[in-house]
Parts: C-alpha cells; structure tokens; sequence
C-alpha cells in the first residue's frame, strides 16, 4: 500500500488514553510519584546554584501559581499565556500551571528582538506574558499585562508582581473550580514557518500531548534505568525542551539536571558535579564533545546515552563520537514542531550503531508515506521522496491560516514534512535533505521569507533571496543573494549589519552574494535549487 506502520507494538498497559476530558496538566500531574516517593525524590536540580526541587515541591508550586492565575490574574480557559524565559526551575512549574487552569500556552526563544515579540503576542492573542526579568522590555511595548518569573535579589520593577512571590502568597493554594477541558482543546502555540513562508503558530493540543508522553514512557520503559539523571541545555520554549524536559520526563519520574542555557564548558562541569547519564543535544554539541574528547573524556564517566536532535548529525561525526567514547550510547531521532516532537528514534544501540546515518524507526503509532516529489507516488524501501507522516501527535493546524494548514496537511491527514527521505528493508528512516525552505542554524529555525522581507526593506536592495549554506559547525547558515539598485554602493558588511539590526543573533545572514537577477519560476516564486547549486559552483571556485 506504500504506507510504512511502526514496527513496535505498544503494550496494552502503554496505550494512549482516549478518555475525551483528559487534558495535559491533569496527565501529567498523575504521572508524578506517589506519597512517600514524591517527598524524597527530585525532580530539578538547578545546574548553577545545584538547588533541588523535589516531586512533591514540583506539585506544590504548580497548584499554587495556578491558584494564583486563577484568582489573583483571572486567566480562565481559552486565554492564551506568553512565556519569555531561558530555562530555569520554574519554567515546567509556569507551564503546567497555566495548562491547569485551561489556558494555552505561547513560548519564544528569549533571544528574539522587541518586534518579533510583538508579532508573536499580536498573532497569538495573548492575554498575560510571564517574562524572565532581563526580557521584560520586549514584552512592555505590547501592552500585555506581564508578570516577572522572579525579581532576583535587587528590587528593580517593583511595580511588578513575580512567579516566585505568587507561588509563597498562594501556599497553601485557594481552591478552584475544575475546568473542564476536552483532549481537543489547544495546548500550546508553538511558531516554525513549516515548509514555506515566515513563522506561524502549530497549534498542539492536549491530545498531541498527551499521545507523545505516552510515547515517550513507552521509550522509558523500554530504554531508562531508574537512577538515570538527564542534563537539559536544550531550551525549553522549543518543541524538543517542552515535550521532553517540561512535560515528558516528569512523566517518567527522572531527575534533571537545568542549565539556563547551552555553555560548552558548563554542560561538563555539570556532567561532573551531577553525574549525569542522558544527555539529549544536538548536533553541535556532538561535533564539540568529538573536537574537545582529550579534554572531556575523563569528566564523562558517568554518561550513559546521548540523543541527538532538531538537525541532521553527519555519519563521520557520529562514528567518530562512538570510536573516542565507547561507553556512551548515541542515538539520533527525527522530529518536528509540527509533530509534536519526536516521530523517529532507536529502540537498540545495536542498530543505532550499525546505522550511524539513520535517524531510527517510527515511534509507536507513527505511520509513514515517502511521496516522490515530481509523480506523488507512494515509494517502496529505498525510493527517496518526501517523507508524510501521520499519528496522534500531529498538530492540529496553523493559527488562523487556513491556506497553510490545507497546503500541510491533507485531507486524509497527513502532513508533509518537506524532508528528503528513505526507508531502508527493515524499516529505518534515512533524511537526506531538505526540500522546504527553512534553515537550522544550531538546531534553531531561521526562515528565508522572513529575512527575504527584510533586505527587500533596504532602500537600494531591489531583490532577495535566502538559501542555506553548509557549515560544519552551526550545519547551516543563511546566505543572502542580493540585486542591487543601479549606482548602489552597498557592500557585503552593510547588508550583514542591516539585517543584524532587525532580528535575533541566530538569524543573522552570514554570508552575502550580489548578483543581476534572483532565478524566479514564471509564478514569480524563488527558484531556490538554481541559486543552492550557484553557491555551491563559487565556494568551491572560491
Ligand atoms: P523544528 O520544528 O524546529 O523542530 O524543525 C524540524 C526540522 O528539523 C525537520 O523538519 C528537519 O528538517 C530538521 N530535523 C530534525 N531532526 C532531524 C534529524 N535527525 N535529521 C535531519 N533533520 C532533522
């Protein structure tokens, strides 16, 4: 039939629960250890200051901020909440809160300028943003009444109220009606710009949610021990941090180790100090752990797997991190924001070492179609095409676009990934290439059309066009070909600065190419594979 299934089976013990009010929060909350357990066994620790949160604190917090929202802010069910902080201690306990009185959650990488803030909070409705205190000035030209996770110890914005002190004034929580919430309601809005365009929000619901943490215990109980301890570098505004760190994990009852943010040197004075044994990270921080493996290799003793996600992780790097630390399982998946996060993995290090280019099988529940881009048919093993997938977790659409959720999703369900792939006989999943127009600087997304609509701002830029270009450190960076006006003086340097100005650091344009004419498709459209092999003739001429 074409259509690839999971090849594991989950146990009936394991099967997604299909009760309709079921909501996140709510899931979640019963995942966490019981009793006696919950009073002895942690949770969080902060990697920094080495402070320790256990289940039953966890629990604890989450009731009374969201007693505090409930009573104190009014947010009800159907309010949407921004959340703007690097990970901390709090941010799983702000999440579950806001999910337990029945709003939805927004999440933004704190990096972002003011106005790509603004266009989030606009897009997304929000009514309350909860915003780490050094972000707080993106947030105050929105107009959306704000909160701070904490003041820290100086007592700057006074006039504001914080996650820290709502939590201690509702300890014990104030009682609140049990919102009813159905496994439709939305979740969370996520932003990825899909396979075209500028960013726009996946709405995920509960049921999304709730299928992949169902997953991810079926993983746990297949591939953790009980003493494991994880390290999160990865952030959490990110479907990869949410659905793990946030959410997942909690699920399984593991301890976690949280940095604030990814720092090379930190993640292994922290692998040290904590012991950790998992570490899920992305392809960068692989390559850095093969270049830095004399230095690192001692501190490493307790590691016992490392996932890799968000970004392809090349063979060589992979083969060369099994050969320098033959002690650490390395596993890659595959997912997207759109699903949810992961729709492939390992279940064996024996196959994962044997296929150092795969990304895995299918999850349980996952099934898959390879389409051939230029016949649309579904291909047999070994046919590359574009990979479709299908499973409780997909999103539900985008946000008030519905020409893009139609163009994503078809009628049957199926969404198109715009990824490159192939299945191998016994049902691994191969990603070759990119075919949608994103580009992953470091495992974030950069969107061309959003950069594209910048440089066409420039006085005497006439035309522009984004494309990626392979960079073995960061796997991709933007490169900007641009049209300039006649007579235009503007050199590589101004353009680089000009964009720079206007977005996060990790969108920056890096390299630029002037040129006559972008190669457009007589429906004006980008021709993208005509400018990608054009790179490619000059750095290799270069
Ligand atoms: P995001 O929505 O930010 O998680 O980005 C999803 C995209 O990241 C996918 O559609 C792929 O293009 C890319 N990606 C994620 N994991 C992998 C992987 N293991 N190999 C290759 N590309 C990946």
């Amino acid at each position: 039939t074409g259509i690839y299934h999971s090849l594991v089976k989950l146990g009936d013990h394991q099967k997604i629960p299909t009760r309709p009010d079921l909501d996140t929060a709510t899931f979640v909350l019963s995942q966490f250890p019981q009793a006696k357990k919950s009073e002895s066994q942690i949770a969080l620790v902060d990697a920094a200051t080495g402070r320790r949160v256990t289940y039953a604190q966890l629990l604890r917090s989450i009731r009374s901020l969201a007693s505090a929202l409930y009573h104190a802010l009014g947010v009800r069910k159907g309010d949407v909440v921004f959340v703007l902080s690097p990970n901390s201690l709090l941010y799983p306990t702000i999440c579950l809160a806001v999910l337990s009185v029945g709003a939805a959650l927004t999440t933004a990488n704190p990096l972002n300028t003011a106005s790509e803030i603004s266009k989030q909070v606009r897009d997304s409705g929000a009514k309350l943003a909860i915003s780490a205190p050094e972000e707080l000035h993106k947030l105050s030209p929105t107009g959306v009444p704000t909160i701070l996770t904490s003041r820290k110890s100086n007592n700057h914005n006074l006039h504001f109220l914080s996650v820290e002190e709502l939590i201690e004034c509702f300890d014990p929580p104030l009682e609140f009606p049990r919102v009813a919430q159905a496994q439709s309601d939305t979740a969370a809005i996520l932003y990825s710009s899909g396979t075209t365009g500028t960013s726009k929000g996946v709405i995920l619901t509960h049921a999304n949610f709730i299928a992949f943490m169902t997953l991810l215990r079926w993983s746990a109980d297949v591939s953790s021990a009980n003493d494991d301890v994880f390290l999160c570098f990865i952030p959490m505004f990110h479907i990869y941090g949410l659905a793990f760190f946030v959410l997942g994990l909690l699920c399984v009852g593991t301890t976690t180790v949280v940095m604030q943010k990814f720092d090379f040197q930190a993640m292994l004075h922290a692998i040290k100090a904590h012991k950790v044994s998992n570490i899920l990270a992305v392809p960068p921080v692989i390559l850095g752990l093969v270049k830095n493996a004399s230095k690192a290799g001692g501190g490493l003793s307790s590691l016992r797997r490392v996932g890799s996600g968000a970004a392809p992780l090349s063979k060589q790097v992979a083969d060369e991190f099994r050969r320098r630390f033959p002690w650490v399982e390395l596993r890659q998946g595959y997912g997207l924001t759109e699903s949810c996060g992961a729709a492939t993995y390992f279940v064996s290090d024996k196959d994962a070492k044997a296929r150092s280019d795969s990304s895995g099988m299918l999850i349980p529940s996952f099934c898959a179609k390879v389409v051939d881009i230029e016949t649309g048919k579904a291909l047999p093993p070994y046919g590359e095409g574009e990979l479709w997938l299908k499973s409780p977790t997909i999103m539900k659409g985008y946000l008030g676009n519905v020409e893009a959720t139609a163009a994503t999703i078809d009628s049957d369900g199926w969404l198109r990934t715009g990824d490159l792939c192939y299945f191998d006989g016994d049902g691994f999943v191969y990603i070759v290439d990119r075919i949608k127009e994103l580009i992953k600087h470091n495992g974030y997304q950069v969107a061309p059309a959003e950069l594209e609509a910048i440089l066409l701002s420039h006085p005497t830029i006439l035309d522009a066009a984004v494309i990626p270009v392979e960079d073995e450190e960061a796997g991709q960076i933007p490169m900007a070909y641009v049209v300039k006006a006649a007579g235009s003086e503007l050199n590589e340097e101004e353009v680089i600065q000009f964009v720079a100005g206007q977005v996060a650091p990790y969108k920056k344009v890096r390299r630029v190419g002037f040129t006559i004419a972008i190669p457009r498709s007589a429906a004006g459209k980008i021709l993208r594979k005509e400018l990608l092999s054009q790179s490619k003739h000059q750095l290799v001429s270069k």
